[in-house]
């Protein structure tokens, strides 16, 4: 484990004003639950992403009601607008007309070389990105029958199948996802697409389940790859509100201190020396951050003695007991205040430092 750095070194792909690859940043992704033609209700979804740290969005364009929304949609969000298409070379002419940023489609499966070629002539006139989605899921039949099973080789050949009828275009803007459901097969997948080809990859364990287990599952599979160096945008999809998706992305990019963008909470598990009621505490700190956009390490511990200890690598931290708070900066206690204010006043040093790396 370890030993790869693909996310360096990648070929870079533009996604907006967004430049995917060629370095350890990693991009959050999320998808829209809501019908695209739905343009009020889609802004209002996207926006509400964009608030929780989601960089990138997608959106499912099944018809040409869908397509004809994606300019005002477009026009109303900040983060690159990304168009699901399966098939309809239609449907992909419209949205990159449309103005969005990347457009998710196999061309293997438009069909017709001509009019593969008129979809990625009209990507190259507006430099916009094609990402290849291989599933698991719904591999081609012949790749099926050849490996009897979708394995991670057989996903691979597909995509590089895919990426060849793009190349032969001298079309490279190219990301590609080998999704699956099962983790083990997921890893397996982009490890191999890693050791095979250059382009980003956009990481996903597909269909992972609901909001605990999917979490759960998603940073199992992610965590794997990330800690291989492998990754350049990823998304966890979950049975919940897409917002949900992006808090998860963001703990899994934290552990691996890839996220610029986010603080951190660290919490005792409480034992018996406990000297506070700390989980309240500890809930309350960790939605108070979620505002903070600085990779700042927050503590809230449970007792005097052993707290500030435990959390040296904490900016700034709480520890509670006989009715004071110790405030404590990297293991050294900065000041001692009554109990009650602890909390308000921890908050007051986040504010702080988040400002002061605002500030740089
Ligand atoms: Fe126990 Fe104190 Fe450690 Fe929390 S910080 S786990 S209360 S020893």
């Amino acid at each position: 484990m370890g030993e790869l750095t693909h996310r360096k070194n990648t070929r870079q792909v533009k996604v907006g004003d967004l430049t995917i690859g060629g370095s350890d940043e990693l991009f959050i992704q999320s998808m829209c639950t809501t019908k695209t033609h739905d343009i009020e209700g889609t802004v209002t979804q996207i926006k509400r992403l964009e608030a929780a740290g989601c960089q990138i969005v997608r959106v499912a364009v099944p018809d040409e009601a869908a397509a004809d929304a994606l300019g005002a949609i477009k026009s109303q969000i900040s983060i690159p607008l990304v168009a699901d298409i399966h098939f309809d070379y239609r449907l992909a002419l419209k949205a990159i007309e449309q103005g969005v940023d990347k457009i998710r489609i196999n061309p293997g499966n438009i069909g017709r070389k001509d009019r593969v070629e008129k979809v990625v002539t009209a990507c190259k006139a507006k430099g916009i990105p094609i990402r290849i989605g291989v599933n698991a899921g719904s591999l081609e039949k012949k790749f099926l029958q050849q490996y009897g099973y979708p394995t991670a080789e057989a996903m691979v050949a597909s995509a590089v199948e895919h990426i060849k009828i793009l190349e032969e275009l001298e079309f490279y803007d190219i990301i590609v996802s080998l999704k699956a459901s099962d983790v083990t097969l997921a890893i397996d997948a982009y490890t191999l697409a890693a050791q095979t080809f250059d382009y980003p990859l956009h990481l996903g364990i597909t269909e992972a389940g609901t909001k605990f287990s999917g979490g759960m599952k998603s940073a199992a599979g992610l965590g794997a790859l990330l800690s291989r160096g492998i990754g350049n945008t990823c998304r966890v999809s979950l049975s919940a509100d897409p917002v949900e998706e992006i808090k998860v992305a963001k703990e899994v990019l934290k552990a691996f201190g890839l996220a610029s963008n986010a603080a951190t909470l660290i919490s005792c598990p409480t034992c018996g020396r406990i000297e506070i009621d700390l989980i309240p505490i500890a809930n309350e700190i960790e939605e108070y951050i979620e505002k903070i956009k600085a990779p700042i390490k927050v503590a809230v511990l449970g007792c005097a003695v052993n707290g500030p200890g435990e959390a040296r690598e904490a900016d700034i931290g709480i520890a509670g007991g006989n009715g004071k708070g110790m405030l404590f900066k990297k293991g050294k206690i900065i000041r001692t205040v009554p109990e009650e204010i602890m909390v308000d006043e921890l908050k007051k040093e986040v504010d702080l430092l988040a400002a002061a790396y605002a500030r740089g």
